[in-house]
């Protein structure tokens, strides 16, 4: 199964992509995981792409789209994967396009989770204080003001993305407002599981 999660930062794509690759045995390529692990160990990607991060700008088309090429590449993703945080511009969905139909590769479901925008900040001052409780690092782009930051990205650059798959007939949207139970039903509908 491959399919793509759609949705602002904050929307709740990391928490149900965790859920479905336990459910559907499949794995989850979250770009900015990738990124933030890339900044960790201090590689040529993880140096350029740092500063951009800490300001909630996007990282280069160029970027992310060779590091989602080398990891759909690797052989565990071969049984399928649930792309997080990927496509951010229409550009980035229109490389994938390329590589799937290179690799003769169909995409299962592209999903939205459509949220109130207005609501999301106090979900990731939420995100961040649960982060604090448990000992975890807080990401520093969940500040607040970077936060917002985040969300003019995404409205300025990948909010046309979803009517790029809704054009193509692909697009199914899920409200992400529901408590995090009933998204996951709403997606398993959705997928047939
Ligand atoms: P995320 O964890 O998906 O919110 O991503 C964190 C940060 O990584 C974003 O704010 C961007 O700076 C960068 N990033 C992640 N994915 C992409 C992408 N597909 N295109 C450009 N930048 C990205």
């Amino acid at each position: 199964m491959r399919l793509i999660l759609l949705g602002p930062p904050g929307a709740g794509k990391g928490t149900q992509a965790q859920r479905l690759v336990t459910r559907y045995g499949i794995v989850q390529l979250s770009t900015g995981d990738m990124l933030r692990a890339a900044v960790a160990a201090g590689t040529p990607v993880g140096l350029q792409a740092k500063a951009v991060m800490e300001s909630g700008g996007l990282v280069s088309d160029e970027i992310v789209v060779g590091i989602i090429r080398d990891r759909i590449a690797e052989p565990d993703a071969a049984k399928g994967f649930i792309l997080d945080g990927f496509p951010r511009t229409v550009k980035q969905a229109e490389a994938l396009d390329t590589m799937l139909a290179e690799q003769k590769l169909k995409l299962d479901a592209v999903i939205e989770l459509k949220v109130d925008q207005n609501a999301l900040v106090g979900r990731i001052i939420k995100r961040a204080d649960e982060a604090k409780a448990a000992g975890q690092p807080v990401r520093k782009d969940d500040d607040p003001d970077v936060f917002k930051t985040r969300l003019e990205a995404y409205n300025r650059d990948t909010a046309a993305v979803t009517p790029f798959y809704a054009a193509k007939g692909q697009l199914t949207v899920i409200d992400g407002m529901q408590p995090i139970e009933a998204v996951a039903a709403a997606m398993d509908k959705v997928l047939g599981g």
